[in-house]
């Protein structure tokens, strides 16, 4: 059930700034993370995965960090292509994610649950039902970090839900291992990941 390798798909707009990421992980399942902003977002990602030889068919699993409409938004054009790969979210999101797309959610995730090699980590703020994905040495964790020059930073404070649970999140992660870490926007880190984590923690001062 591991995960092999992790690619990384930049959606962005007009073709040109970089707006948010998509993930393909390889494994014994072949998962995507997220789906970006639109149709356009929903080509790139079948782009990806024929640049990688896959096609969409061979998608076991979609699994949805949170469902803002950045997330979610090519979820859509790639169920009408009529494949079969489930969609898998939060179970406090699911709902929202259904709303915002009109595709059901098929797994409704808990908290250290595993699902395509990957360990769920709930890590409510950012929205209720946010989620990371933990494995193959990476964090996924969608918009509860962001990436921030060389290292990483917290949750865009504008565009979370609760605050303080999502800095609570943020020093949830502490608990985990893993040297990579991947976010919706910007560029994460590619190594180092929980000593960048832990300058993030320390900059936020004391809870
Ligand atoms: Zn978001």
């Amino acid at each position: 059930m591991a995960v092999e390798k992790i690619h990384v798909v930049e959606h962005r707009m007009a073709g040109l700034f970089p707006v948010v990421n998509s993930f393909i992980a390889e494994g014994d399942d072949l998962v995507l993370i997220d789906t970006g902003l639109n149709d356009g977002s929903a080509r790139n990602i079948i782009k990806k995965l024929g640049s990688l030889d896959h096609k969409l068919a061979d998608v076991d699993v979609c699994v949805l960090t949170h469902a803002h409409r950045d997330h979610v938004g090519g979820l859509k054009a790639l169920k009408e292509r009529g494949e079969p790969f489930l969609v898998a979210a939060h179970d406090a999101e699911a709902e929202d994610v259904e709303k915002a797309t009109g595709i059901e959610v098929d797994l409704r995730l808990e908290d250290d649950q595993m699902i395509g090699g990957f360990t769920i980590v709930y890590l409510p703020g950012h929205t209720l039902g946010s989620i990371a994905l933990l494995g193959g040495g990476a964090l996924i964790a969608g918009d509860t970090l962001n990436g921030g020059g060389t290292g990483l930073k917290g949750p865009n404070p504008m565009f979370s839900k609760d605050r303080d649970a999502a800095e609570a999140s943020v020093r949830h992660l502490a608990n985990f291992d893993f040297d990579r870490v991947l976010v919706g926007h910007g560029s994460g880190v590619e190594s180092g990941g929980k000593e960048a984590l832990a300058k993030l923690i320390a900059e936020m001062g004391p809870d």
